[in-house]
C-alpha cells in the first residue's frame, strides 16, 4: 500500500475517534488536503483515495494544477490573497479561507459579481494575537462581518485560524474553543444574512483537539505527504 494511502487512512481513523469522543458526526467534519509544494501525480494518488477536496495557499499553484487535476477537485484557498489575484481564482474555487480586510471582501464581490456568481468566504482570525501571523482580531470580528454581510456576492460561511505551532497540541485547546466561541456569539447578534456554520482550525500537529472542540474543517497537508520541501530562494 502506498504511503500517502496509508497516511490517509490513518488520520481517517483518528478524525473518526475525535468524532466520537466529542458526540459528532463524521460528515460534519471536512478532510481538506493541502497540496501546497506537492505535485501533481502524488496529489491525484490522495484523490485516489477519495480525496476531493484540496487546499492550497498560493494563487499560482491553484493556476498552475488546476488544469492537470482535471474536473470533480474541489479547490480551497487558503493562504494569504492579494487584492490584484482575485480575479484569477473568483470562479476557480469553493471557498476562501483568508479573507481579513473589508477591501479585500470588497473585490472578491466585485469579481465575483461580474462572473454571476456568489462566493463563499471564512473571516481569518488570529487567535492567539501572534505577531507573525496573517488574520484580523477577535475583537474586530463582529464589525467586520456587519460590514461584509451587506455585499450581494458574498456569503461568510464562517471562521478560520492558523493556531500557534506548538509542542502539545492540548496547548491549541483554549484558541480553538475561543474560536467556536466568537462563532456563537456573533451568530446571536442575529445579523442579517449571516449565519455561520464553519469553523476550519486544525493542521497536521493539532487536529483531533480542534474537532473535539468543533472544527468543521481540518487542513492536513504534512500529514498525508510527509514534510514539504520548498525550492530554494536565491
Ligand atoms: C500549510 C498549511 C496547512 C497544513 O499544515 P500541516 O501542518 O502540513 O498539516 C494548514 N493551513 C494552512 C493555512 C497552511 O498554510
Amino acid at each position: 500500500m502506498s504511503l500517502i494511502k496509508e497516511n490517509i487512512e490513518n488520520i481517517e481513523m483518528k478524525i473518526k475517534a475525535a468524532c466520537q469522543k466529542s458526540g459528532r458526526k463524521r460528515e460534519d467534519v471536512l478532510f481538506l488536503v493541502v497540496s501546497k509544494t506537492i505535485d501533481v501525480p502524488r496529489i491525484k494518488e490522495a484523490v485516489d483515495c477519495g480525496m476531493n477536496s484540496l487546499g492550497e495557499n498560493k494563487v499560482q499553484e491553484i493556476m498552475d494544477k488546476y488544469e492537470p487535476m482535471g474536473e470533480g477537485i474541489k479547490w480551497h484557498l487558503i493562504g494569504h490573497l492579494q487584492t490584484n489575484k482575485v480575479k484569477y481564482i473568483i470562479d476557480k474555487v469553493e471557498l476562501i479561507h483568508s479573507v481579513e480586510s473589508v477591501k479585500l471582501a470588497e473585490e472578491i464581490n466585485k469579481r465575483a459579481a461580474a462572473k454571476g456568481i456568489t462566493a463563499n468566504i471564512l473571516l481569518e482570525i488570529n487567535i492567539a494575537g501572534e505577531e507573525s501571523k496573517f488574520g484580523i482580531r477577535p475583537e474586530e470580528c463582529e464589525q467586520m462581518v456587519r460590514e461584509i454581510s451587506v455585499l450581494p456576492n458574498i456569503s461568510i460561511k464562517g471562521l478560520m485560524t492558523v493556531a500557534p505551532f506548538v509542542e502539545n497540541s492540548e496547548e491549541n485547546r483554549k484558541y480553538f474553543r475561543q474560536m467556536k466561541q466568537l462563532l456563537v456569539d456573533i451568530n446571536s447578534k442575529k445579523i442579517d444574512n449571516v449565519n455561520m456554520t464553519e469553523l476550519s482550525m486544525g493542521m497536521t500537529g493539532d487536529y483531533e483537539v480542534a474537532i473535539e472542540e468543533g472544527a468543521t474543517i481540518v487542513r492536513i497537508g504534512t500529514g498525508v505527504f510527509g514534510a514539504r520541501v520548498y525550492p530554494n530562494k536565491n
